[in-house]
């Protein structure tokens, strides 16, 4: 039984408009998004949140994911955001990293 929203995205249990994907990381479109380009960026493997244990080791990879999905999209400029706790506005408790964006621009 597992009831962790981003895991059943994760697992292709619930729908999402996934961006990018490779063993470890799924990237998809956040279904409110606060910006013109709006990503949320998770890993695989469930971990609640950036207080959860080891989690740093984890969040390097998700702003690594976050360059090459830039680059990917030739998006030049972004914000990554981490929500910790419902005090920090988290609602979802799977660890994600928000990728928010203005629209891509065409890179010379
Ligand atoms: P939090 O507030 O936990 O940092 O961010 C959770 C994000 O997940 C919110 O921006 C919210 O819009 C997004 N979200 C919530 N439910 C869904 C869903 O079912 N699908 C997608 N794609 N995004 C969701
Ligand atoms: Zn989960």
């Amino acid at each position: 039984m597992n009831e962790c929203l981003f895991c059943k995205i994760v697992k292709k249990e619930q729908p999402a408009k996934i961006v990018y994907e490779d063993d470890k990381f799924v990237a998809f479109k956040d279904i409110k998004p606060k910006a013109p380009i709006h990503f949320l960026i998770v890993p695989k493997k469930h971990i609640a949140s950036i207080e959860s244990e080891k989690s740093e080791e984890v969040a390097k990879e998700l702003i690594s994911v976050a360059k090459k999905i830039a680059k990917e999209k030739g998006i030049a400029g972004y914000k990554l955001v981490f929500n910790v706790g419902r005090e920090g506005g988290q609602f979802v408790d799977h660890l994600h990293l928000h990728f928010l964006a203005g629209k891509p621009v065409q890179l010379p």
